[in-house]
């Protein structure tokens, strides 16, 4: 099997289709170099011969070894110089990248292939001795760190011991004598940590680079950034092995980063920062402050339209905004990577708009490419409210890296921002700069504020693509780890104080600051429009009160799927009726009670369907154990007893016999419409009745009654019969009637192993997908944060089943329930309405499977119509 792909000199043996094999860095670099882009010739190694080596306890697929060297041949042919050579050596990049793009997750080494013969050779062939050491200084630490696992810090503390002793600031500023210098005291440091003299067999350099990439597939980070991204199903990384191009020559030389258009903000705008004589992830590390794109257009002017050009060839290309990494060698542009740019969600809805206006993308592209559902929640997210100051001093300003408002707690290390989140406390991670070791930390975070570091560096990056605030390089502030506390001259912030950040602005504020909801501008209206042309499955939300309904209706719901009535017995004088119903002796008290909530749920669901305008409305009868609406201290039973009228002692008998030892599995949902018909016809006779009121005001409602916690069909054929027969009597005395439905929700796994039998009288299938995950799986969805966190780090699940549909386990049920309905009702309308139904692979999953729609939150509905839009495409 081929294990090597090469590129440059205007072809490639991969292409763009090839992510899988080449993983998108190489799949790239090929696909750059077929289209004439100046790309250093280079190879990629498979992911296939990554998943080789890990499966086989580190060893080399057989033909990679004399592939490699084939491959280290090609690319001297390309560029006329050797692997080693002392006259012109070929130095070398060793790059990681995986199909989908984790950025800082693997290291990259350059300048492999120096040692002390090749370092003078650069140095006579390029005639410039500063640039040869310095290269060789960066590779022996990069080497060193990257492949042998030696601290970074313990390079750093040689280096800033020897600028010190010079008495200069920057590495620039050493001259050739204190880099040599420099270069010995790198090399004692790699033999005291490693026992062993640095390598300077070229191919031993390499085969150990290719190893240490191969490895970092498997490293905690790695491993970890996978895990909170959900990315699964990858056979490892690529590993791209190219010529060097040389950004340090000297101020005719830079290295940069580049957007095609602005990622915060969308702008058609060539975006980016470059650092002049300087190498690879100088830009990223945040070690200078990079210079804007802009600046490059004086100093480079040619190299600059260049890039700007390739720039556009490339988005085309890619019909996509890209995010380009450049190397400028003495005025001689190379372009080292494309990708497509990560963005923010306003950013995301322009450009998908733009690109289709300027005739770039079809829309059909567009609602498939370039705008993610999650973009669409972060739009949706909170902002700093500007109207109202509240006099919170501003402490500083920095980069604004990721939108969005973020208040919480200070706290400085990623270790006590995991363990604040399991506390339930929101903070704010406060970083100098961030590493990969801090992505647990930065996920766990409301947000992100570092004194140091650009718009691309690893915290603007990282932070952009969850769509989480983060205010970068905030120079106003100096941080002491030691002290635990940063301030900004005038102000101290400590641990645990709050601040808000700013993350479209880059304010950071002391205190906590009031947020608000974002407008929707006309870009997220025009595609939304094309996200409802594509879409065939029909969107509902999850609503109990008009308020929500009407959200939700501007958010574009088509419906409700799931009203939970239980919510609406709350407030005073409802739960007291509500509690003078539990505590009834006879049928007679118990009706009288519901008499008393028979108004308040009618109004309730008579205001709900006149915001609804003839959408369907589906209204789930009273679901929880009656001991929900009880109170369970003493003091408040004493209280209770008293306001209801009863003794104290015989109150708390009730309540004592109403507690249970599993109340989700205990006396609820269908259960207690069975035991008490009444409350049955009660809902009934509001929802009819309340239809009726509509009809009236000549708005057509057809209430869809959902029975639920169904296990049997006799469960539900009981319920049935009580509410066709208060329907009757309801219709006899009003002499009016209305059409509506009865249905049932499907979320005992019974309900769906029999959902044929089911289906016999059940007019409407809804999937409650939370009580059916908890049943399926047996968690208690009370209790299941205790063990989760835990399984998943473990790998022993891959996700949250509360959060992310588990198709393979759950899904069958939805996928049998239905299929099984619909044998003996083919025009049986089947929808879902947990959690699931805001969650775009689980929108994709309902889809797949002939649901009609998928109900979720107000919030999410934006999310859940793109997501059946792209399930489509
Ligand atoms: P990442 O995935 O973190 O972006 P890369 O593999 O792209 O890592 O490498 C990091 C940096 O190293 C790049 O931004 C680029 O500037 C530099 N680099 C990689 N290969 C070369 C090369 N052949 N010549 C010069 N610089 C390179
Ligand atoms: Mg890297
Ligand atoms: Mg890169």
């Amino acid at each position: 099997e081929k294990v090597v792909f090469t590129f440059g000199g205007g072809g490639a043996e991969g292409d763009r289709s090839m992510k899988q094999l080449l993983g998108g860095k190489g799949a790239n670099l090929a696909e750059m170099s077929s289209i004439g882009l100046p790309v250093p010739a280079g190879f990629t190694i498979s992911t296939e011969a990554c998943h080789y080596y890990s499966s086989h306890g580190g060893i080399w697929p057989r033909n990679l070894k004399q592939s490699v060297k084939d491959g280290i041949h090609f690319i001297e042919e390309k560029m006329g110089t050797r692997f080693g050579d002392s006259e012109h050596p070929l130095l070398i990049s060793v790059r990681s990248g995986a199909a989908v793009s984790m950025p800082g997750m693997m290291d990259t080494v350059l300048n492999l292939g120096l040692n002390d013969y090749t370092v003078e050779a650069l140095m006579r062939h390029t005639n410039n001795e500063r640039f040869a050491y310095d290269s060789y200084r960066r590779f022996i630490d990069m080497f060193g760190c990257v492949v042998m696992g030696i601290s970074h810090e313990k390079f750093e503390h040689a280096l800033e011991d020897l600028k010190e002793t010079q008495g200069v600031e920057h590495d620039t500023e050493l001259d050739t004598e204190s880099l040599k210098e420099l270069v010995d005291r790198y090399k004692a440091v790699y033999r005291k940590a490693t026992g062993y003299m640095f390598p300077d067999d070229p191919y031993e350099q390499l085969e150990k680079a290719v190893n240490a990439v191969f490895e970092s597939w498997d490293s905690d980070r790695a491993v970890k950034y996978r895990r909170i991204n959900h990315i699964t199903g990858l056979l490892g990384t690529g590993v791209n092995v190219q010529a060097m191009v040389y950004g340090n020559m000297g101020d005719d030389c830079a290295t940069g980063v580049c957007f095609t258009r602005n990622p915060s903000t969308g702008e058609n705008r060539f975006y980016g920062e470059f650092l002049l004589n300087a190498q690879g992830e100088d830009v990223v590390a945040g070690i200078r402050t990079p210079q804007d794109i802009k600046a490059l257009q004086n100093v480079m002017p040619d190299p600059y339209r260049e890039l700007v050009g390739i720039g556009k060839k490339l988005e085309k290309h890619y019909g996509n905004m890209q995010d380009i990494e450049f190397t400028i060698q003495k005025g001689t542009l190379y372009i080292l990577q494309t990708r497509n740019g990560k963005r923010t969600g306003h950013a995301a809805i322009r450009i998908a708009s733009d690109m289709v206006a300027e005739g770039l993308v079809e829309k059909r592209h567009a609602v498939k490419s370039l705008v993610e559902p999650g973009h669409l929640d972060q739009l949706l997210h909170p902002q700093i409210d500007q109207k109202n100051s509240n006099g919170n001093a501003v402490i500083g300003q920095g980069l604004p890296a990721s939108p969005g408002a973020a208040v919480g707690k200070v706290v400085f290390t990623s270790e006590e921002a995991e363990q604040a989140v399991i506390d339930g406390t929101p903070v704010i991670l406060v970083r100098i700069e961030t590493s990969p070791e801090d992505v647990g930390g930065m996920s766990a975070a409301e947000g992100i504020l570092t004194s140091r570091g650009g718009m691309t560096s690893h915290a603007a990056v990282v932070a952009r693509g969850w769509g989480k605030p983060c205010v970068a390089g905030c120079g106003d502030i100096i941080i002491n780890y030691e002290n635990n506390t940063f301030t900004n001259g005038e102000i101290t912030i400590h641990e645990g104080e709050w601040i808000s950040i700013d993350g479209a602005r880059g304010t950071v504020y002391q205190g906590k600051k009031d947020v608000v909801k974002p407008e929707l501008d006309e870009d997220y209206h025009t595609f939304m429009t094309w996200v409802d042309e594509i879409r065939k499955m029909r969107v509902r939300t999850n609503a109990d009160t008009p308020e929500d309904s009407k959200r939700a209706l501007e958010f574009g719901a088509e419906g409700i799927g799931l009203c939970r009535t239980e919510h609406m017995f709350f407030g005073e004088e409802r739960i007291k009726a509500i509690r003078k119903m539990i505590v009834s002796n006879s049928l007679e008290e118990r009706k009288e009670a519901l008499e008393k909530l028979l108004p308040y749920q009618k109004k309730d669901f008579t205001e709900i369907f006149r915001v609804m305008k003839g959408f369907p409305v589906t209204i789930r009868l009273l679901d929880p154990p009656l001991h929900e609406f009880l109170p369970d201290e003493p003091e408040e039973i004493k209280k209770v007893a008293g306001e209801l009228g009863i003794r104290h002692s015989e109150f708390a008998e009730k309540v004592r016999l109403l507690r249970e030892f599993n109340p989700m599995l205990g006396h609820r949902g269908c259960r207690l419409g069975i035991s008490y018909p009444e409350i049955t016809e009660m809902q009934t006779r509001a929802i009819l009745g309340a239809a009726i009121e509509l009809k009236k005001e000549k708005i057509k409602v057809i209430p869809e009654i959902m029975v639920p916690l169904i296990g049997t069909p006799q469960e539900f054929r009981s319920q049935k019969l009580v509410i066709n027969n208060t329907a009757a009597d309801l219709f006899e005395e009003t002499g009016e009637s209305v059409e509506y439905k009865v249905g049932t929700m499907i979320e005992i796994p019974r309900a769906a192993l029999v959902a044929d039998q089911i289906a016999r009288d059940a007019e409407f299938f809804s999937f409650g997908t939370n009580d059916l995950t908890q049943m399926t799986f047996g968690y208690s969805r009370d209790d299941a944060a205790k063990f989760l966190g835990e399984y998943i780090k473990e790998g022993i699940l891959q996700q949250d089943p509360f959060q992310v549909l588990d198709t393979e386990g759950v899904g069958q049920l939805i996928e049998m329930g239905t299929r099984l309905g619909r044998e003996t009702k083919p025009e049986l309308k089947v929808g879902i309405c947990g959690e699931h139904g805001g969650e775009p692979s689980s929108v994709s999953f309902c889809y797949e499977h002939g649901l009609d729609y998928v109900s979720c939150s107000p919030f999410r509905v934006p999310v859940a119509r793109l997501a059946a839009a792209q399930a489509t495409l």
